[in-house]
């Protein structure tokens, strides 16, 4: 689950790390009683979204020479006129595709001097089993340039979750970032704090981009993105709370609420499927096949009636979907119970799209009776390598 600048910034000064002040306003009023209540003279006004290259994107509706989703202002009333330009259009980054996203929040906070731009992030690294710290001198909105052409200028500098942060860890931070004196120790401080909040937050991804040296040798948060595992927030109901359905997918937050792990992807055969690493196999095996899946679906262990029906309206209200595979492998749930779920469940959308059902398990031959005596088109498969052959020899026979 990702989360806002605004709010991340405010988890992070929850655990002492040093960002500048600021607010997040809903609407131009909101944003000039920001900006009112800081100190001035230069105010930042910052598009609220969940993509990166905010920056350097550029609104639809604005004209390629407005200004981008991160804009100075000098007054109280340039921030107002900034929200007023920001606030409702879109912001293409990057980050967000042709299709940008639509600005209805904005950041307003405290303008700094900056003297250096740095990079750090953290994420869990599976490859070693840590965390891993990235930091860079070369900090701000060019730092993919950066990795490309000067990749020697990234260090990375893992940590055993079982030992912690520990002094080392902090002095090869500030090493890194070629800090002495005061910012030395600052940086070392800095990366434990970070790290403490990773931690305690059970964070997949924390970036701070640009991580800055203020012309008053501060170091100080600009920018911040972070996302949670979605497994450990059950954890965290006060992070949970921060989540912006708006800013997702409006068929995965529908998914997550019938407790489907539904991602959506660019091809045109639905798939169904009990288990993630079977619904991994099926769009391997669809691949091979010569088609390609239109998402990753895992109804779970219990694939009752009311998920089937769930996900078959989620996979038909994508309109690139021309045929769906259901891939069902019975153990604790009974083949027999499955089709049975499957047939009221396709009678219940009016399923309009070739339908491949592939069973297997318990009370397997129940099962296909069940389907066979619906009354239904359903095309029953034997096996996985079956059951991929016949979805895309159906659609393309129906295109
Ligand atoms: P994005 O990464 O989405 O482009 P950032 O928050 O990193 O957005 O902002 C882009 C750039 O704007 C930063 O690299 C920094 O130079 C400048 N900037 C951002 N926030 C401030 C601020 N509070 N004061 C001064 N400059 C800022
Ligand atoms: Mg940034």
């Amino acid at each position: 689950m990702n989360i806002h600048e605004y709010q991340g910034k405010d988890l992070l000064a929850k655990h002492g790390i040093a960002v500048p002040a600021g607010h997040a306003a809903l609407s131009v009023e909101e944003a000039v009683a920001a900006a009112e209540k800081l100190p001035g003279p230069l105010y930042v006004v910052k598009a609220q979204i969940h993509a990166g290259g905010r920056g350097k994107g550029k609104f639809a509706e604005l004209g390629p020479d407005a200004k981008g989703g991160v804009r100075l202002a000098q007054s109280v009333e340039e921030v107002r006129a900034n929200a007023e330009e920001m606030l409702g259009n879109t912001l293409v980054t990057i980050q967000t595709g042709d299709a940008g996203k639509q600005v209805n929040r904005l950041y307003v906070t405290d303008g700094v001097d900056i003297d250096k731009e740095f990079y750090l992030s953290m994420l869990v690294d599976r490859a070693s089993g840590r965390v891993a710290m990235v930091v860079s001198t070369e900090g701000g909105m060019d730092i993919e340039e950066v990795a490309h052409s000067a990749p020697e200028k990234i260090r990375t500098i893992t940590i055993d979750p079982a030992q912690g942060f520990m002094p080392h860890h902090g002095r090869s931070v500030a090493f890194a970032l070629q800090l002495t004196g005061d910012l030395n120790k600052q940086a070392q401080k800095l990366g434990k704090k970070l790290y403490e909040a990773f931690m305690a937050m059970d964070c997949e991804m924390l970036e701070i981009n640009p991580l800055v040296v203020t012309k008053d040798e501060q170091l100080l948060v600009l920018d911040t993105k972070m996302s949670f595992d979605g497994n450990a927030l059950m954890r965290h109901p006060d992070l949970a709370a921060l989540r912006d359905e708006t800013e997702e997918d409006p068929a995965e937050v529908e998914a997550s609420k019938h407790d489907l792990a539904y991602i959506k992807l660019d091809g045109n055969i639905g798939c169904m499927v009990n288990g993630a690493g079977l619904a991994m196999a099926t769009m391997d095996i669809i691949k091979l096949n010569g088609a390609f899946p239109a998402n990753f679906l895992d109804v779970g262990g219990g694939a009752t009636t009311e998920k089937v029906t769930a996900a078959f309206k989620i996979i038909l209200a994508d309109d690139a979907v021309e045929g769906i595979l259901v891939n069902i492998f019975g153990g604790i749930m009974k083949c027999d119970v499955i089709a049975e779920g499957i047939v009221i469940a396709a009678k219940e959308v009016e399923l309009d799209v070739p339908l491949v059902v592939r069973l297997e398990g318990t009370n397997v031959a129940k099962g296909k009776e069940i389907l066979a005596n619906s009354g239904l088109p359903i095309v029953p498969a034997d096996d996985l390598g079956d059951a991929a052959r016949k979805i895309v020899a159906q659609v393309k026979e129906a295109a």
